[in-house]
């Protein structure tokens, strides 16, 4: 009988919706010892990675980096451009949009939510017809999450924007993207969006800890008359120091050789071919949970997420259970449904270094897991995706390979 502890052979498939399985380039990347974060390699390792990382947000802007999980760059948003008791628009798209909004209340901000069922994205309409009301122009920011991963469901930014404009608000719009940047077309100049966070440990396939604000000219003059009290996050001084490749603080070093390496990766592969890779996974998950005979959480079809897929369990099945069983016999995690959702979905991470062979192997132990957990349903799902890869297969790896 293997001991409790034994080494688990073959690799543990982190198949939640991030953190994300690190590649090997980007661990080799950050074994490296710690250097001086006032000497001249730091500084040219921070000028390469605060260039770098502009078009991966398609900005020209400026690019904030924090040591910090996604949720600090969430509050480094809002206490950059907002004074006390300012009230902000919010959607509820979900759970993280939920967290955010009572981020901003602890702030002392007061957020607006347009009431969500969790199973759709922004609603731009409801968003222009709420902004055209607000003809005092009362509420000073739009905050929306591109990629709800508690539900699979991605919003359209540039329609928000275009309702914003519609409405000739001169509210701010901030989104969050801390799923989606790296993994689903996301153009923070183009859509102007003033404040974009994001984080480390998703598409940009980093283990958790920078966190990112992408920040519009808009949101640096807001920021000159926000009153919110700030010190950590202060774009200002960070700007400042960032200028010449300096923080005003430590800053998470070893991270940044891993972000140098991640930028050059998703560069090498291009971001069309990024993005294209996540949307044709996402597709063929899409195919197995349908021939499995499973419902998609997920009731938008425009809105279907490219770096997951939240499955409902049928009545009277928790997904909790299912998914102990699926890590129990085949070493895989799987995300769990979070607050409201809790038990009664799954979630399929399908984002970041992440390939054919990957979401097959994924594919396969749900469905093995779902057998033996005894829920039901069909077989035939892992074939059924099987058929999308290889009717849309592109010879991607092997060209790769060959460049090599
Ligand atoms: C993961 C996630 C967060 C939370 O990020 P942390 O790094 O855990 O603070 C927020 N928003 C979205 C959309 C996320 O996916």
């Amino acid at each position: 009988m293997a001991r409790l502890n034994a080494h688990p052979s073959g690799r543990h498939f982190l198949q939640i919706p991030g953190p994300t399985n690190v590649p090997d380039r980007i661990l080799r990347a950050m074994d490296h010892p710690t250097i001086d974060h006032r000497g001249p390699e730091f500084q040219a390792l921070a000028k390469r990675v605060l260039a770098g990382v502009r078009p991966i947000f398609q900005t020209r802007g400026p690019v904030v980096i924090y040591p910090s999980s996604g949720t600090g760059a969430w509050e480094a948003a809002l206490v950059n451009t907002l004074s006390p008791g300012d009230a902000v628009l919010m959607v509820e798209t979900g759970h993280f949009a939920t967290l955010w909004k009572k981020l901003a209340e602890r702030l002392g901000l007061q957020p607006e939510f347009i009431a969500g069922d969790w199973r759709h994205g922004v609603d731009a309409a409801q968003v222009e017809a709420r902004l055209r009301a607000d003809k005092g122009h009362a509420l000073k920011a739009v905050c929306i999450v591109h990629n709800e991963t508690s539900t699979g469901v991605t919003s359209d930014v540039a329609a928000v924007r275009r309702a914003i404009d519609a409405a000739a608000h001169p509210a701010l719009l901030m989104v969050d993207t801390i799923s989606s940047l790296g993994s689903i077309d996301y153009r923070h100049d183009a859509w102007g969006v003033d404040v974009t966070v994001a984080g480390s440990q998703k598409g940009l396939m980093l283990p958790p800890g920078l966190s990112f604000n992408a920040v519009s000219d808009k949101a640096l003059a807001a920021a000159k008359g926000a009153r919110l009290p700030r010190s950590y996050w202060g774009w200002d001084e960070m700007l400042s120091a960032n200028a010449n490749g300096w923080f005003p603080f430590t800053p998470a070093t070893n991270l940044l050789y891993g972000l140098a390496e991640a930028i050059d990766m998703l560069m090498e592969e291009g971001l069309d071919a990024v993005f294209a890779r996540h949307a044709r996974h996402a597709e063929a998950t899409r195919a197995a949970v349908r021939a499995w005979g499973l419902e998609l959480l997920c009731l938008d079809e425009a809105g279907y997420s490219n770096s997951l897929t939240a499955v409902l369990m049928p009545a009277g099945h928790d997904a909790d259970a299912f998914r102990a069983t699926v890590l129990q016999h085949f070493n895989m995690s799987l995300g769990q449904g979070l607050t409201r959702l809790a038990g009664k979905v799954f979630r399929i991470g399908h984002l970041g270094d992440f390939n054919d062979l990957t979401l097959v192997g994924t594919l396969g132990g749900v469905e093995m897991g779902l057998a033996l957990a005894g829920v039901p349903c069909r077989q035939g799902g892992v074939q059924a995706a099987m058929d999308v890869l290889r009717a849309t297969a592109t010879g991607a790896a092997a060209v790769r390979r060959a460049a090599e």
